[in-house]
């Protein structure tokens, strides 16, 4: 194998034009005018911030060993310590140290923190005492929580982390793909609570370090470094159009650019897309593929970054931001205090305080059809409601993530095993992206890395 395209120069698909250097003559093809999908920094009222992905998960590896071997190590930076907090019933409320995806390792620590009732507390803490068959089959995330811990757990602690990660629901979310840490314990029967607690502690090293990092100067850095440092040619503003075998197992692959049609071909290629994206280019070749790639579906998300004077506001917020659970009826899904989370950014502007909300999880796609303007003053009224009065921001701007995040449904693992079997039959072919095995940056880097290690092993 001499010559690979890589369609799609996210995160995934520059991963794996890296573990293709020196290895192959790499070409990637990215629509966008820049490298990096939901990484990408922006600038408001002069400061640069992220306007997608802000941090790097740092208890799996992958993520921050590709930040450091492409030249951030030094840049790699911690988050403010703060708790994780929940802004429900009318107040921020902190949920206890040491939650697995919002469980509580201890729920008795609930008690006093307002985000259960006292029976819902009540109802955790005896989760001890109910017995559990070992769990055989996928369910959803709220069908499995919601009958160990009660469906209040599920309401004002599982989903307003959902929402964060997945932009996703309980309900319709898969527990072995969306939570796996979980449901690996929930595959051994045994009640959840101390087998939570066992792998706490023995996993006590890691969990004590912080569980993400950041770059200096915005992760969307990352991408950017990664690209300059894999060695391949890059076609930022060129979108793959159509997909072709050709004559030796080799592929030919037709783009726009905006000077017109472009015709490359090579020996492998590697789809780095979006689940859609990648289905319209199989449909030729794999209707299986792409039927189940069609099936998978996206959330849209929009991102309100506002920057307000340190000087002029009435008031900023402590902490690092806080997660809003569905059933309480907001717009807002999170938000997150850049300022007080990220050192970097706070010595860059001393002056302003920069902070992002999130808006939309799956099915709130009449929520995101408002206009900037609206989305932004909701944000403010609301954030006002949550922290206080800060006054009006300096700036303010609208990032959409239209079809930003993949949702894991129930029986997404085999489906993603029926997609890879029918790519396996395509040789030459591999296929990556945050569709598959986690959305996380870390997962995605994961992919990469291997769809380019599967096609090496195959040539
Ligand atoms: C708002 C937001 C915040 C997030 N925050 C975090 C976070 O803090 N931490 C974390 O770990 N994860 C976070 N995530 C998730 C994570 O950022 C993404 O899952 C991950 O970056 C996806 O990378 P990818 O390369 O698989 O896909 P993408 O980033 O979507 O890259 C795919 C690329 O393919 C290009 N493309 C599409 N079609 C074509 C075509 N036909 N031809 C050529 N190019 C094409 C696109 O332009 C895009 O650049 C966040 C996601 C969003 C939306």
């Amino acid at each position: 194998m001499r010559s690979v395209i890589v369609i799609g120069g996210g995160i995934s698909g520059l991963a794996a034009a890296w573990q293709l250097r020196g290895r192959a003559d790499v070409t990637v093809l990215e629509s966008h005018t820049k490298v990096g999908g939901k990484l990408r920094t922006g600038t408001i009222a002069g400061i640069t911030v992220d306007e997608g992905a802000e941090s790097l998960m740092a208890l799996r590896p992958e993520a921050v060993e590709l930040a450091a071997a492409v030249g951030l190590g030094d840049a790699l930076c911690d988050p403010a310590q703060a708790p994780t907090t929940i802004w429900t019933k009318g107040a921020l409320r902190p949920l206890p140290a040491g939650h697995v995806m919002g469980v509580p390792t201890d729920p008795s620590a609930l008690a006093g923190t307002g985000l259960l009732s006292a029976e819902g507390v009540a109802r955790m803490c005896a989760e001890e005492t109910l017995a559990a068959a070992p769990l055989t089959e996928d369910c959803s995330v709220a069908g499995y929580l919601a009958a160990r811990f009660g469906q209040e757990a599920v309401d004002r602690l599982v989903e307003p982390v959902l929402g964060g990660v997945y932009a996703g629901r309980a309900e319709r979310l898969s527990l072995r793909a969306a939570m796996p840490r979980i449901a690996a314990l929930a595959a051994q029967g045994g009640p959840l609570l101390p087998a939570l607690r066992r792998m706490k502690a023995a996993g006590a090293p890691r969990s004590a370090a912080v569980a993400v990092q950041g770059v200096a100067g915005g992760t969307g850095r990352f991408p950017q470094a990664v690209a300059e440092a894999c060695g391949a040619r890059i076609l930022t503003g060129t979108t793959a159009r159509s997909l072709h075998r050709i004559a030796g197992d080799r592929w030919r692959v037709q783009a726009m650019t905006g000077d017109g049609p472009l015709t490359m071909e090579a020996d492998a290629v590697i789809l780095a897309l979006p689940a859609f994206a990648a289905a319209e280019l199989l449909r030729p070749h794999s209707p299986l593929a792409e039927a189940d790639l069609s099936a998978i579906p996206h959330a849209s998300t929009a991102v309100i970054t506002m920057a307000f004077s340190r000087s002029q506001a009435h008031f900023l917020p402590e902490g690092n931001g806080f997660l809003v659970p569905a059933v309480d009826g907001h717009t807002l899904k999170a938000a997150s205090f850049l300022s007080n989370k990220w050192a970097w950014l706070a010595e860059a502007a001393p002056d302003t305080f920069v902070l992002r909300a999130s808006v939309g999880r799956i099915g709130e796609d009449q929520l995101l059809a408002r206009p900037d303007r609206h989305l932004v003053r909701s944000a403010i009224t609301e954030l006002h409601h949550a922290v206080g009065a800060m006054g009006e921001p300096l700036a303010a701007r609208v990032t959409r993530w239209d079809r930003g995040l993949p949702q894991y449904g129930v029986g997404h693992r085999e489906r993603v095993a029926r997609i890879r079997e029918a790519a396996a039959k395509l040789p030459g072919l591999a296929l990556c992206g945050a569709a598959y095995e986690g959305v996380g940056v870390a997962a995605c880097v994961a992919t990469g890395r291997s769809a380019a290690r599967q096609l090496l092993a195959g040539s």
